[in-house]
C-alpha cells in the first residue's frame, strides 16, 4: 500500500466522497431551488475509466469507504458500474440519493455492490415535502426506503436538513416514524453556501434544541469509535431506530474529518468549504499516471486547513452542496 493519505493535524483520510455528477432532477430550496442549470455538459463530468482511477489512487493510500453523491447520482446511467468499480476496490460502497429511482433501481444498486445508503426525506408530510424539494415525490420516496428493506438493506440512514419553522417542530413525527423501523434519521443543520439567499438567516436553527429534546425523553449520546464521522448518535432503548444530529457550527466539528471529496469535473476538495479545488483530471488520463495521481493529493493534503470558517460567514467558494457532492 502506497502511504496513507494523512494532513499536517495528523488526521488520516480514508473515506472518499466521489461526486458522479452536479445533474439534479430537485429543486431543494436549500440547494438547487431553481433546479439544476446545465453550466457543465454531462459528458464533462468524469467517465467511468476516470472514475476506476480515482477509486484505485485512493484505495492504494487506505481508503476503505466510498460514499457516491452528486448531484443526484442516480441520474447516470452508469451508475450501477461506478458502484461495482467501487465495490471491487473498498469493502464500503455507501451512496446519497433523494431516493427518486430507489423503488425501481435498488436492487440493482445492491447486486452492483452497494452496501450503504442515505436517502434524503426533509419532511413526512407529503406537502411540507413538495414544498422543500420542489417534486411532488414523497410516496415514490417512501417506497424507495421499503424496497432498500425488502432487497436486504438492514439499515437505512434518513438525512433531513433542519429547517426551523418548516420541519423543525416535527420531532414527534419523526421518532414516531423510527420507533419500529431500523432507521437512523439524521438532523443536518443547514449550512451557509454562496448562491444562498435570505433562506439561511430565516431557517437556520442549532441541532442544540433537538439534541435537549432528545435527552430530556431518555435518549443516550451512543459512544464514539476512533473512525466515526462527525455525527452524534443517540439511541434509545424503546427504539429500533436511531437518531444522528451533524452540527458543523459547533466547535470541534472538524477535528473528527476523516474524509476527501473528488467533484465531479475531477477536483480534489479538501473541505466542503474550501477554495475552487484541485485539478486532477490531467492525471485521469491513463492507469500508469497512479504514481503522480497520489503525488498530487498527498501534496495538496499538505494544505488543508484546520477547520472551516463557517461560522465567521463564509461558505468557501462552493455555491451549493449539489457542485460538489454534499
Ligand atoms: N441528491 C442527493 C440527496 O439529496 O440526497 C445527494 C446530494 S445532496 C447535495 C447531499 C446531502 O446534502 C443531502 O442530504 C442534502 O439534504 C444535503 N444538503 C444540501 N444542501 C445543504 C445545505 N445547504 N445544508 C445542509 N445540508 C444540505
Ligand atoms: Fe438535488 Fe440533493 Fe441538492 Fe436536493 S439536496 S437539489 S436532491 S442535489
Amino acid at each position: 500500500m502506497a502511504q496513507q493519505f494523512e494532513d499536517r493535524f495528523h488526521r488520516k483520510f480514508y473515506y472518499l466522497r466521489l461526486s458522479v455528477t452536479d445533474v439534479c432532477n430537485f429543486k431543494c430550496t436549500y440547494c438547487l431551488p431553481h433546479g439544476y442549470r446545465p453550466t457543465n455538459k454531462p459528458s464533462t463530468f468524469l467517465s467511468l475509466p476516470e472514475i476506476e482511477r480515482v477509486i484505485a489512487a485512493f484505495s492504494d493510500c487506505g481508503t476503505d469507504k466510498i460514499r457516491i453523491t452528486g448531484g443526484e447520482p442516480s441520474m447516470r446511467r452508469d451508475l450501477p458500474e461506478i458502484i461495482h468499480a467501487a465495490a471491487n476496490r473498498v469493502s464500503e460502497v455507501a451512496m446519497t440519493t433523494n431516493g427518486y429511482r430507489m423503488a425501481r433501481d435498488v436492487a440493482t444498486w445492491r447486486e452492483a455492490g452497494l452496501t450503504r445508503i442515505n436517502v434524503s426525506v426533509d419532511s413526512l408530510d407529503p406537502r411540507q415535502f413538495a414544498q422543500i424539494t420542489g417534486e411532488n415525490r414523497f410516496a415514490q420516496v417512501m417506497a424507495g426506503i421499503d424496497q432498500a428493506f425488502a432487497v436486504g438493506f438492514e439499515q437505512i440512514k434518513v438525512n433531513s436538513v433542519l429547517l426551523k419553522d418548516l420541519n423543525s417542530q416535527d420531532l414527534p413525527k419523526f421518532l414516531a416514524w423510527i420507533k419500529d423501523r431500523p432507521i437512523q434519521l439524521r438532523f443536518i443543520e443547514l449550512m451557509q453556501t454562496g448562491e444562498m439567499d435570505s433562506l439561511f438567516t430565516k431557517h437556520h436553527q442549532s441541532g442544540v434544541s433537538i439534541r435537549n429534546q432528545l435527552m430530556a425523553q431518555g435518549w443516550q449520546l451512543k459512544a464514539r469509535k476512533a473512525n466515526d464521522g462527525p455525527a452524534q448518535v443517540f439511541t434509545h432503548p424503546d427504539y429500533l431506530g436511531e437518531i444522528g444530529l451533524i452540527m458543523p457550527y459547533e466547535k470541534g466539528f472538524c477535528a473528527s474529518c476523516n474524509r476527501l471529496r473528488i467533484s465531479a469535473l475531477g477536483k480534489l476538495h479538501l473541505c466542503l468549504f474550501g477554495d475552487q479545488g484541485i485539478d486532477l483530471r490531467d492525471y485521469l488520463q491513463a492507469d500508469n499516471q497512479k504514481p503522480e495521481l497520489i503525488e498530487q493529493i498527498q501534496q495538496a493534503l499538505q494544505s488543508k486547513a484546520q477547520g472551516h470558517y463557517l461560522h465567521l460567514g463564509d461558505s468557501g467558494a462552493t455555491p451549493h452542496l449539489a457542485s460538489i457532492g454534499g
